[in-house]
């Protein structure tokens, strides 16, 4: 039995939870999708997931919670879509707590504001998939000297997903799709973690 934390802080939270036990489901394993919002909660987590947000609201609050030392101390995988991207990342263009958890640093709003947000087709693990980008960021720079990176989708020619190790992050918001695909990537990684 593996539990998926779903950091509920702020933002895109209960669409990150939906689709999360969708993927279980289509799975058939046995796993939970729980909704956690301190490091005690985190530290029983097998993964974690941080959602579409505020980037700057949602690091404060991991800082101040002590989350980014429960996911470090355990070497817990997390999966960050947009504001997620942005915390996953050592740094930003913006003076801003983050994670710090991935040897890649954001470049935030990359795309542009929320008048901007778009859909666009895009390919990820050799398949094709629907990107929705709101405010999204896109990978500035990452450290090309670690091989645990591995770079998963680009659009045009700005990065918009990235892994290393267990970590995942990604500019764009499968949340608000029905497609479980990439929530089961990641819930693969996690097994792969804890056997
Ligand atoms: N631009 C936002 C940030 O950096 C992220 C936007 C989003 O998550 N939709 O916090």
């Amino acid at each position: 039995m593996i539990t998926i934390g779903i950091l509920n802080l702020q933002g895109a939270v209960s669409e990150h939870y939906d689709i999360t036990k969708k993927a279980i489901e289509n799975m058939g394993i046995e796993a939970e999708a729980i909704s956690v919002r301190y490091a005690d909660e985190v530290a029983n987590c097998d993964g974690v997931i941080i959602s579409g947000g505020e980037s700057t609201v949602i690091g404060k609050i991991i800082k101040e919670r002590g989350i980014d030392k429960v996911i470090k101390d355990n070497r817990i995988p997390v999966f960050g879509t947009c504001a997620g991207m942005v915390l996953l990342g050592k740094k930003t263009d913006f003076d801003q707590p983050l994670l710090g958890i991935m040897d890649i640093s954001v470049k935030r709003n990359a795309f542009g504001r929320q008048v901007d947000s778009f859909e666009s087709p895009i390919s990820i693990l050799g398949e094709d998939y629907l990107g929705v980008f709101i405010r999204a960021p896109s990978l500035d720079n990452y450290d090309k000297t670690k091989e645990d990176i591995k770079v998963l989708s680009k659009l045009d020619d700005e990065i918009i997903a990235i892994q290393q190790g267990h970590n995942i992050a990604i500019a764009f918001h499968p949340e608000l799709t029905d497609d479980t695909r990439i929530h089961e990537y990641f819930i693969e990684e996690v097994l792969n973690c804890v056997e």
